[in-house]
């Protein structure tokens, strides 16, 4: 058994990658710290680049491993304040990442019937590795999920800031002499391919 895979120090360490939830549910298991930005390599991608986490906003992950009502549960909380880009503007602006959530785990779907809250839930065999007998659970691969979820899909400054001017949107003819040069590498090489 690999007892790397799971840490039970608060606030010392980052948080693990993967808890085996058949040996930690019953007896329950909690994590709660700081983490680091680039532990989420798929939402830092969507931040804007100089994001760091800010002391004057703690960044804080929470989450927590249990079993009840015959099925595993994994909830999180996590707070940070991120900079993405404004869609109006193409600046950056601030963001705040809040999110808590609770997931029954299930180890097949009959146990949806187990499920007494209009919970969401996931399917052991569509998010964990299965080791033996060990069921690995991407703790931050599940949080990253989740988080990617909650941001806005056009953020955009509040519409009264005087800083948000919008960016003009090229047109398509605008874009034409941008789409023509990229296809002149393919116009010499089939003139190349009629000289053979
Ligand atoms: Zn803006």
């Amino acid at each position: 058994m690999n007892n790397n895979l799971v840490n039970n120090d608060i606030n010392t360490a980052l948080p693990p990658e993967y808890v085996d939830i058949t040996k930690w549910a019953e007896a329950g298991y909690q994590w709660q710290g700081s983490f680091e930005l680039s532990q989420f390599p798929r939402l830092s991608e969507i931040l804007t680049e100089d994001t760091e986490l800010q002391d004057k906003f703690p960044s804080i992950l929470q989450f927590a491993i249990s079993r009840s009502d015959g099925v595993y549960w994994f909830e999180f909380v996590v707070k940070a304040s991120v900079k993405i880009q404004c869609q109006r503007c193409l600046q950056q602006m601030d963001f705040i990442l809040d999110k808590k959530t609770k997931l029954a785990i299930l180890e097949d779907k009959s146990q949806v019937g187990l499920l007494v809250d209009d919970n969401d839930w996931l399917l052991v065999e569509d998010v964990s590795d299965l080791i033996g007998r060990e069921i690995r659970l991407p703790v931050a691969t599940i949080i990253e999920d989740e988080l990617l979820l909650s941001l806005p899909l056009a953020p955009k400054h509040e519409i009264n800031d005087v800083h948000c001017v919008p960016v003009e949107v090229l047109t398509e003819e605008d874009l034409e002499p941008i789409l023509e040069e990229k296809e002149n590498p393919f116009a010499v090489l089939a003139g190349l391919k009629a000289q053979e």
